[in-house]
């Protein structure tokens, strides 16, 4: 397959920019040539007078892009599938005033309702909607206590289904006793034999997941360790999100979080650290020395008052620090634009946090995919794989790759997402998902959502 006529943001090791661009597709869904047309086999042929149509011949289809923005799909490092089901649920009750509250009274209530058809569904739907927000891969964190076995099944499954790559893992707490932390940590296991990683034109892949250090003994942190030590996995866990895990760490560790999770062998350069909104500067300094991908998640933590995370001290110490979206939405733009927004009004500066949101956001994601997965996507590149995202926006300004930042923040975020290609096949083409039919995906999961509401 080609794809031309577009232009093109490569993200390769120049991050050119290519105004006329040629990518091919291979079969084994990696990228092959990409080739600067202008400059090659059409000399100083303006943009609106490449031919406007778009053909077929088997196996070998052209799609003429007629000057769309083609770009790597984006990354989401950090999200829950399993809450998409609880959009427009109403709490019983006085409404939750603090983390704790919310985790009780909302997420934790939720998880417990969860059947197997319900986290299928909630998968599903999540999946679309990412999809149409151009995002190509989820790294997910599930929870379902009591559809704990093959639920993560269930979710690849739905990834399969929608065709997006994925990571799944299953968060092991000891909030609902002992014998559900088994069960957890088994599910981990289980699924972890399977898929610890995702090579090449795999398109699921696991970690070992953890709930928090707050609903985590020490028995059952080593009894993880323990049971990874042969599956070599790295682990993905919150880690200081609210005030309360801080506390909880003191109170009965007498250390933070973080060194209390890194005591216990948790902590590793495979490992996801989910908002570390509340670590002070010993805590920054481990991070970095660990190696550690911290995935901020602005959105979340703005909607749960829980603060703001230090994303800028992180960085300048060293710290790799992804992006996510805690569930809160499907769009990588809006967290993006949040991380920025919400930096800006920690520091008290309007000149900070350009290149740290522009990194977590483009660069940070696709470093972690390959760091832990193995994965080479986030770049237009030969050999890497094709996830690619092709997007109404045409710049009415000058658009080069010193000044790629403002026209992600005004305009490219904003721009309707017109196809979505991962390992090398369409997710959606011209706006519709083609792997699925989203209404009818909608309806069922409308009936799964009477029930699981029933249960709630
Ligand atoms: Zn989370």
């Amino acid at each position: 397959m080609l794809i031309r006529n577009a232009r093109v943001l490569t993200f390769d090791s120049a991050h050119r920019v290519l105004d006329c661009g040629t990518v091919e597709i291979l079969a084994d869904g990696s990228i092959g040539e990409v080739t600067d047309t202008r400059r090659s086999d059409s000399p100083g042929l303006p943009l609106n007078h490449q031919p406007a149509r778009e053909w077929n011949t088997p196996g070998n289809e052209v799609l003429d892009a007629r000057g769309k923005l083609l770009m790597p799909a984006l990354i989401n490092c950090h999200t829950h599938l399993y809450s998409t089901l609880a959009r427009g649920i109403s709490l019983p009750g006085r409404a939750p005033g603090n983390f704790p509250e919310i985790l009780k009274k909302l997420w934790w209530r939720l998880d417990r309702a969860l059947n197997l058809d319900d986290v299928y569904y909630s998968a599903l739907v999540g999946l679309i909607d990412s999809a149409k927000c151009g995002v190509g891969t989820l790294v997910d964190h599930h929870s379902s206590p009591n559809a704990c076995t093959g639920s993560l099944d269930q979710i690849e499954q739905a990834f399969r289904k929608v065709g997006l790559r994925g990571v799944l893992c299953y968060e092991t707490s000891d909030r609902n006793g002992t014998a559900s932390a088994a069960e957890g940590i088994s599910e981990n296991i289980r699924f972890l034999q399977r898929h610890r990683k995702g090579v090449g034109d795999e398109l699921v892949a696991a970690s070992f997941g953890l709930h928090a250090s707050f609903t985590l003994s020490d028995r059952t942190l080593r009894r993880c360790v323990e049971a990874n030590q042969s599956l070599r996995a790295g682990f993905h866990v919150h880690v200081a999100e609210d005030r309360c895990d801080v506390d909880d760490a003191w109170r009965r560790y007498h250390k933070s979080p973080v060194r209390r999770l890194r005591a216990l062998g948790i902590l590793d350069d495979h490992s996801i650290a989910a908002h570390c909104v509340h670590v002070n500067t010993t805590d920054i300094a481990a991070l970095a020395g660990l190696q550690i991908n911290v995935v901020h998640n602005p959105q979340s933590n703005c909607n749960n008052a829980v603060g703001t995370a230090p994303l800028l001290e992180m960085v300048r110490h060293g710290v790799l620090v992804g992006l996510g979206s805690d569930g809160y939405t499907p769009s990588m733009w809006e967290e993006f634009k949040a991380a920025f927004h919400m930096q800006k009004v920690r520091n008290g500066d309007p000149r900070v946090a350009f290149s740290e949101a522009y990194a977590a956001a483009l660069l940070n994601n696709r470093t972690i995919a390959r760091k832990i997965w193995g994965w080479e996507i986030g770049r237009i590149e030969t050999g890497a794989r094709a996830d690619l995202l092709l997007v109404d926006y045409y710049p009415p300004t000058a658009l080069n790759n010193s000044n790629l930042f403002g026209h992600f923040l005004f305009g490219i975020a904003n721009a309707p997402v017109d196809s979505l290609i991962v390992n090398g096949r369409y997710v959606l083409r011209g706006k519709e998902c083609v792997t699925v039919d989203e209404r009818e995906v909608a309806a069922k999961a409308a009936l799964q959502a009477r029930s699981l509401w029933n249960r709630f």
